[in-house]
């Protein structure tokens, strides 16, 4: 059997997916990244200054920390958490920040931009900005910006310059728009930060580089802590970049089984959700070819999850391709057995996880027939849940007054 390690071709194509999918404006400033990534990527004082910063500023390595409590109480597996809530900032994101921040540098711009949902991957990006001091914009649709005004206010402290975007549903998609459209205009001076493995090449690719850190940790802490491979790594998937990144390192061992886990929303028959496998179909949007959650006339479907970070309509394009080739498998989680990830780490093991990591946590426990005892699980903790706590209280609000049907 052939290894299934997946890699673009020169134009951004992972199998039939990916590409660079943009109005001819874009064509330049995507070509001028992919070249000077290519080039600035293999220059050893690149590679030195980023490995300093993401251990002397981000606090890598993070731990792989075994969860034995949890272990314990399910009864079910090893099951180990790969740290990244410890990350400077409270996720992932910032290994992603850093990295391009560290390129536009080289690259002789002076000026960062970027999209945020939620607000971690502004926050993070902010910070890396601030560090640097570059001028830094983030564009945020105005719904998210009431959603998440804590981390709001941190992009503003930290020097941000923060835009809410008003156009369409005021979320996501139209921040990226948004931010593409400044890119544009500005990109003599600008670099564009896309904050998941999402949008045209080189972003998909780049952001996946950025992210294997997380891989390439977990690979050598798991063969020193349990003497093998793990049998299974699970992660859950909004764009698809804290998974791409623990999951990539891992392609070539054949026996360990990957599984992406999406927000199953309140249930993939009503429509509220954004299971991109389970109901999307193939089509383009923002830059690529990917699975997307759309209608029967390619309108882009509303999507719904309690976890801000994994709601949008598409996904990244190499997790279709791992998709079809059968390497990784791809699931959901629904809110509701995120509330009870969240839970089940909080009290087992004193971590507040996101509601984005609490949906790998939440398949685990809906699907104990998926591990043996013995068994090593490697799961994602992309992030902590502090950001979170007020989703939380509304969530149990309106589910503990209601009819709350028994069971999680
Ligand atoms: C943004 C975010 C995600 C989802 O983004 P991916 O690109 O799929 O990783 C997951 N977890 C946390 C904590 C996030 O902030």
């Amino acid at each position: 059997m052939s290894t299934t390690v997946t890699k673009p071709n020169r134009r951004g194509h992972f199998g039939p997916y990916g590409g660079m999918y943009v109005p001819e404006t874009l064509m330049a400033p995507l070509t001028e990244l992919t070249e000077s990534y290519r080039r600035i990527r293999r220059d050893p004082s690149f590679r030195e200054e980023l490995a300093e910063l993401l251990r002397e500023y981000v606090g890598r390595p993070t731990p792989l920390y075994m969860a034995r409590r949890m272990s314990r109480e399910l009864g079910h597996a090893d099951i180990y958490f790969k740290r990244e809530d410890l990350c400077h900032t409270g996720a992932h994101k910032i290994n992603n920040s850093l990295g391009q921040v560290l390129l536009a540098r080289r690259m002789g711009k002076k000026r960062v931009i970027a999209e945020t949902g939620a607000g971690q991957h502004g926050v993070a990006t902010a910070t890396v900005a601030a560090m640097f001091g570059m001028e830094c914009v983030i564009y945020m649709g105005k719904v998210d910006m009431e959603r998440q005004a804590l981390n709001v206010s941190r992009m503003r402290r930290l020097g941000a310059d923060v835009v809410p975007v008003t156009a369409g549903q005021q979320t996501l998609k139209e921040a990226i728009s948004e931010a593409m459209r400044d890119w544009v205009t500005h990109v003599r001076n600008t670099h564009y930060v896309l904050g998941s493995a999402l949008g045209a090449h080189p972003y998909p690719m780049m952001v996946r580089d950025f992210q294997s850190v997380i891989g390439r940790e977990a690979r050598r802490q798991i063969l020193k802590a349990a003497g093998r491979l793990p049998d299974m790594l699970l992660a859950c998937v909004g764009g698809g970049s804290n998974a791409i990144g623990l999951f990539h390192p891992f392609l070539g061992d054949e026996k360990v089984r990957m599984i992406g886990v999406e927000a199953g929303g309140e249930g993939i028959r009503n429509g509220k959700h954004a299971a991109r496998f389970a109901k999307g179909k193939v089509g383009i949007l923002q830059g690529t070819r990917t699975f997307v959650l759309q209608d029967r006339n390619g309108q882009i479907e509303l999507t719904h999850s309690v976890s801000a970070g994994l709601d949008y309509a598409a996904v990244g394009p190499e997790h279709s391709l791992l998709r079809d080739l059968g390497r990784v498998e791809y699931t959901y989680a629904t809110d509701r057995d995120a509330m009870a990830g969240v839970d089940a780490c909080c009290r087992f093991e004193g971590i507040l996880p996101a509601l984005e990591s609490a949906h790998a946590v939440g398949f685990m426990l809906r699907h104990p027939e998926r591990f043996r005892k013995g068994d090593v699980v490697i799961v994602n903790m992309s992030g902590r849940g502090d950001k979170d706590v007020q989703e939380m209280e509304k969530w149990d609000a309106a589910h503990s007054a209601s009819g709350k049907k028994g069971g999680s």
